[in-house]
């Protein structure tokens, strides 16, 4: 950061955060798992604050039908069927020049999560389905990884900030939900562009608590809301100490 470049100071005057917490965003690195209407926005949301290191990882193309939710993409980018990583990579480099963008083409799987969290602070989920967050949380508990579970669908959501080791994990709050269930999706129930982008907003501020020394100040319990419902509650969650993956006594499976 130059002397003449103040593109931070509305988050530097901020009490939370200061020259200090900014200094330390500029020293991490996240993953963002997804480049959909979550990851989008998560990940403009850390390449706009400053977070040195942003890994973007996604396969899939841009589509009409992404445009209501999906702010990071746009009609010409529909158009081509652009890679997602690569056209919403060049968007993200284009906000903040003193970012490193890594926007990588890949389909995340149990083969390369490990290799893609490894050398990350924080990984934030943009993802669309319940295996692939399991393949996460997995991940993240072998790893010692902390990591942001953001699920949305219909009008509603839910958030966790998820510290294997020191909250529960994703396993310990659904633990009967198999990781190859076929859960209703947006592609039935639906999806509005407003409850995606204040998931990952919320979603984005826990990240930015994290990352900037303020772990203390992060969330406990998981948010759980419905935006078209006006309803707004943070549920109570507890580690599954005997039965889960992240129990000290269990092996990461
Ligand atoms: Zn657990």
């Amino acid at each position: 950061m130059t002397a003449t470049d103040n593109r931070y100071s509305r988050q530097i005057v901020f009490w939370g955060l200061g020259e200090e917490g900014q200094q330390r965003l500029a020293e991490s690195s996240v993953l963002v798992a997804g480049l959909g209407a979550l990851g989008g926005t998560l990940a403009q949301l850390m390449v706009r604050s400053g977070v040195g290191r942003v890994r973007v990882v996604d396969h899939d193309r841009v589509s009409l039908d992404n445009l209501h939710r999906q702010l990071l993409y746009d009609e010409g980018d529909a158009e081509q069927a652009a890679l997602k990583a690569e056209t919403g990579g060049r968007s993200l480099k284009a906000m903040n020049r003193l970012v490193k963008i890594d926007a990588v083409t890949d389909r995340l799987s149990g083969d390369n999560i490990l290799d893609y969290m490894a050398d990350v602070d924080l990984v934030l989920d943009g993802l669309d389905n319940f295996p692939a967050r399991v393949q996460i949380n997995t991940a993240a508990v072998r790893l010692q990884k902390p990591w942001i579970y953001t699920g949305v669908l219909g009008s509603g959501g839910n958030v966790m900030v998820i510290r294997p080791g020191q909250t529960p994990c994703l396993r310990c709050v659904f633990p009967d939900v198999s990781p190859d269930d076929s859960l209703p999706g947006t592609e039935t129930v639906g999806i509005l562009g407003p409850v995606s982008a204040f998931a990952a907003s919320f979603s984005a501020n826990e990240a930015l608590k994290y990352l900037s020394g303020s772990p203390d100040k992060c969330l406990t319990g998981m948010v759980r809301f419905d935006l078209w419902q006006n309803d707004f509650e943070v549920v109570p969650v507890k580690r599954n100490l005997k039965d889960c993956i992240c129990s000290p006594s269990r092996e990461a499976v």
